[in-house]
């Protein structure tokens, strides 16, 4: 087995081309999405805490059509 000193893998399924590199760390473009969608839905919940968004109406996806 031959180890390079700075072979670089994804930190979560060890990949070894990844794609994407978020705060320092390299990712494949499956797991950067999952982290992206994690650090998102933290905010998310964080402003639904302040009272600023409702997450309950984002979910719904579509707002409802406009009456008429
Ligand atoms: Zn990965």
């Amino acid at each position: 087995m031959t180890e390079g000193p700075r072979k670089v893998v994804c930190e979560i399924c060890g990949q070894a081309k990844p794609l994407a590199k978020l705060a320092g760390r390299y990712y494949c473009y499956e797991c950067a999405r999952k982290v992206l969608e994690e650090h998102i839905l933290t905010q998310l919940k964080e402003l639904e805490r302040r009272g600023i968004v409702q997450l309950a109406s984002l979910r719904r996806g579509r707002a409802e059509p406009p009456a008429g």
